[in-house]
C-alpha cells in the first residue's frame, strides 16, 4: 500500500466515512513540510502535511497545539483529523480550509480574536510538552518565573545552539551579558502566562471564505503575550487596524516597546540556527541595541 493510500485509510478510519482519493494537489508556502490538498470522490477535502518518519513527534505536537488553540474558542484553527506514521513517512491530516481575501473588517477581527486567545491563561509558563519553532526544538518545561523561562528556555537555549552552529565569540559574549541583565526589563512587569500561537508571522494566518481569521502552524505554549505581538512586527504583514483592535481589546504594557527586541531576538537567533548567514549580523545588532538600554 502506498503512503497516500495509507493516509486515506487513516482518514476513513478516523472519520468513520470511507475516503477515496480523487485528486491530490501540492500546496506551496510552507517552510518545513510537503503539503497537499486531498480531494475525495465524495467531495470532502483534507489538508495533509508529510515529512520523514522521525518527525512524527513534531506533528503530534502540532496537533496538540492546534487542539489547544481550538479549545480557547477565540480564533478559527483547522480541525485536526489524525496524525500518524507509515513506513518512512510521518503525516498530519487536518480540515482543508478554502482561503479568502479578507474584507475591510478582517484585520480588526484578527486583532480582537488574538487578544481573546491571550486571555486564556495558565498558572505557569511553558506547556505540558516540548514542540518545535521552525525545525528547531522548543523547550517548554513549566516554570513559575517568566524571566527564568525566557533566559533558560528561549534566549539561552538558542544561544547554546548558536554556539554549536559556529556563531562568533563576540555575539555569544553579548548574548551572555544580555541574559545576565534580563531582570532589568521586567522590574515593573510580570506578564500573565497567556496561551500563545508562538510563531505568528504573516505566513501563519489567513482569512477563510467568510473573511474570518484563521491561524495555523503554531508553536504553542503559555507565555508573555508580547512574544506573539513582537513576532507580528518582525517580518510585517499585519495592518494598523489589527494593532488598534488588539490594543482596544487588551492594551499592551508601556514597557512593550523596550521588551519587544528580546522577543524578536529569539526568532532571529532561531533563523541563524536554521539558515545561518546574515542573521548573525542582525542578531548582533539587536543585541547591541538591547545591551545599550541596560543601566
Ligand atoms: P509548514 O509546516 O511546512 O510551514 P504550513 O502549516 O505553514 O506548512 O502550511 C503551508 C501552507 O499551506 C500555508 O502557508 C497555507 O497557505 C496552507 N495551509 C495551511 N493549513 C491549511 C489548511 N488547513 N487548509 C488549507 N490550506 C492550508
Amino acid at each position: 500500500m502506498s503512503v497516500t493510500d495509507a493516509i486515506c485509510a487513516e482518514i476513513s478510519a478516523t472519520t468513520g466515512q470511507a475516503f477515496s482519493l480523487d485528486a491530490e494537489t501540492q500546496v506551496g508556502g510552507g517552510c518545513i513540510n510537503a503539503s497537499a490538498r486531498f480531494r475525495g470522490r465524495c467531495g470532502r477535502e483534507f489538508f495533509v502535511k508529510r515529512n520523514a518518519a522521525d518527525k512524527l513527534d513534531m506533528f503530534e505536537a502540532e496537533a496538540e497545539g492546534l487542539q489547544a488553540l481550538a479549545g480557547a474558542r477565540a480564533i478559527r484553527v483547522p480541525a485536526v483529523v489524525c496524525v500518524g506514521k507509515v513506513g518512512t513517512e510521518a503525516f498530519i491530516v487536518m480540515e482543508h480550509i478554502e482561503f479568502g481575501r479578507g474584507d475591510a473588517g478582517s484585520q480588526q477581527r484578527l486583532g480582537k480574536e488574538l487578544a481573546a486567545l491571550h486571555r486564556h491563561t495558565a498558572s505557569r509558563y511553558g506547556w505540558h510538552r516540548d514542540n518545535t519553532i521552525g525545525a528547531t526544538p522548543q523547550i517548554n518545561t513549566q516554570t513559575s518565573g517568566w524571566v527564568e523561562f525566557l533566559r533558560d528556555q528561549r534566549l539561552g537555549y538558542q544561544l547554546q545552539r548558536a554556539e554549536t552552529k559556529g556563531a562568533k565569540a563576540g555575539l555569544l559574549k553579548k548574548g551572555r551579558r544580555l541574559l545576565d541583565g534580563l531582570d532589568y526589563y521586567f522590574e515593573a512587569y510580570r506578564p500573565e502566562a497567556s496561551l500563545l500561537h508562538g510563531d505568528l508571522w504573516s505566513g501563519n494566518y489567513a482569512f477563510d471564505s467568510e473573511n474570518a481569521p484563521i491561524i495555523f502552524d503554531p508553536a504553542v505554549y503559555f507565555g508573555d503575550r508580547e512574544f506573539d505581538m513582537a513576532m507580528t512586527e518582525l517580518f510585517g504583514g499585519f495592518q494598523p487596524s489589527f494593532y488598534m483592535a488588539y490594543e482596544r481589546a487588551w492594551p499592551l504594557d508601556s514597557g512593550y516597546v523596550r521588551r519587544k527586541g528580546l522577543y524578536k531576538l529569539y526568532h532571529i537567533l532561531n533563523h541563524f540556527n536554521l539558515f545561518g548567514g546574515a542573521y548573525a549580523d542582525q542578531a548582533e545588532s539587536m543585541l547591541d541595541e538591547l545591551l545599550h538600554c541596560l543601566p
